[in-house]
């Protein structure tokens, strides 16, 4: 039996729920069970998927491997408060991912560091490069492609385009379909060239993954009898949207459901462009297409995570019983190819594309949404950021604190 109270839409009464979660990843599980469990509150979720937990959504596959459905997700923070919170929910097991760059069959550690050094350019070649990053910036301190392109010196110049051209420059082009150039500069920034011996993919001080999978930590985070889920419904379907006025700019004043005006809370975490029917055109984000293959071999790689940034038109294949611990012995690995997000009925929009223009975009329809006193968007979607999932889990619990304050 599922902890889950999952109810039919359709059947339900909304007026007699104190709150409207809109989406139930990470953010939405989170408001859901703190104004339950802390607040007391009758809170209805509405799910567009027909299961919780949002891209963190993972299952045992028919070759009997636990995937992540929706690309790999690792666990980590450095927020006492959301390391502390999450262990409510899940047994945690202990974790530091580490990817490797697949370079012409050679594997180097991401982020680029002193090891990935020696095996790029021999110990000697790398010693007076890290001698000169060292000299330059310290030891242990990590330094953006863009600050190491900056540098006039001849030697760290030259190492600067080797780790543009063979760890960044296509691996974005694959990603973002741009150059490194063309993305915020806080894209690449999230995997910096790292001087030091840490091969880690994270230097957070918590390192962790929920011991039977995220389904199940969400179905915890989820089992209070003030939280009812109801599945396959998009909020765009149920939701009576009533403007201050006519024009295009005009603001959102209140939402009706089920043709009577609701005053509680209403957290909504999904894209406000779709939301708002696109009245101002679409808001641009990148999706990606999944490629599962299962081997009759215990491991095929190294480590979790392996990015192809020389070639290849995947961007990285990740290994889930790296992640997962699972032992069996069989594998199931998962290839990620990028693409734009086109068809919002079929495919997934999973990273924004921050720009200024897109910003800009995104701002406009927050706009919106300033003439009510209880609609909230938040979240990667809703905001139009690249959140990790630590940093939403402690939103959330900041948007919870608040509303429970008043
Ligand atoms: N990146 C890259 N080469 C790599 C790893 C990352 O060029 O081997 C760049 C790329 O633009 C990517 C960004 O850094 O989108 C952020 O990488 P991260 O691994 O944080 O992406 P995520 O896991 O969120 O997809």
């Amino acid at each position: 039996m599922s902890k889950v109270n999952y109810i039919d839409f359709h059947k339900t009464k909304v007026a007699d729920y104190d709150a409207i979660v809109v989406g139930c990843g990470f953010t939405g599980a989170t408001v859901a069970e703190q104004l339950a469990n802390r607040g007391n509150k009758r809170v209805l979720i509405i799910e567009k998927r027909s299961h919780i937990g949002g891209n963190m959504y993972d299952e045992t596959n028919k070759d009997g491997v636990l995937i992540h459905n929706y690309g790999p997700h690792i666990f980590h923070t450095s927020i006492p408060r959301v390391a502390g919170y999450i262990v409510n929910f899940s047994k945690m097991r202990p974790y530091e991912h580490r990817v490797k760059a697949n370079w012409y069959g050679t594997y180097f550690p991401v982020p680029f560091n002193k090891t990935s050094m020696e095996i790029a350019f021999g110990k000697e070649r790398a010693n007076e490069l890290i001698h000169k990053l060292i000299q330059k910036f310290g030891d242990e301190v990590k330094v953006t492609i863009n600050e190491l392109r900056e540098q006039n010196d001849k030697d760290l110049s030259k190492l600067a385009d080797f780790v543009y051209e063979n760890v960044f420059l296509h691996y974005t082009m694959k990603q973002w379909g741009v150059t490194p150039e063309e993305v915020d500069p806080t894209v690449t920034a999230r995997v910096p060239v790292f001087i030091s011996r840490d091969d880690r993919y994270f230097q957070d001080t918590t390192q962790f993954m929920p011991i039977d999978g995220y389904t199940p930590l969400f179905e915890n985070m989820l089992s209070s009898d003030n939280i009812d889920v109801a599945l396959n419904i998009e909020a765009e379907s149920v939701f009576g949207l009533h403007f201050e006025g006519p024009a295009q700019e005009d603001k959102l004043e209140y939402i009706t459901v089920q043709y009577k005006k609701f005053d509680g809370p209403i957290i909504f975490t999904g894209p406000l462009d779709e939301l708002f029917l696109w009245r101002f055109g679409r808001l641009p984000y990148r999706s990606l297409d999944f490629k599962f293959e299962t081997k009759d071999e215990e491991y095929v790689l190294p480590c979790g995570t392996v990015n192809y940034t020389v070639n290849e038109d995947y961007t990285r294949i990740t290994e889930f019983k790296h992640l997962t611990g699972q032992k069996c012995k069989n594998t199931t690995i998962m290839k990620e190819y990028s693409r734009d997000y086109e068809d919002v009925k079929n495919q997934i929009p999973y990273y924004a594309i921050i720009n200024k223009k897109n910003n800009k975009l995104h701002a406009q329809y927050m706009n919106l949404v300033g003439g009510t006193h209880n609609f909230y968007a938040i979240g990667r979607l809703a905001e139009y950021k690249y959140y990790n999932m630590d940093q939403i889990i402690d939103r959330a619990l900041s948007l919870s604190d608040e509303l429970l304050e008043n």
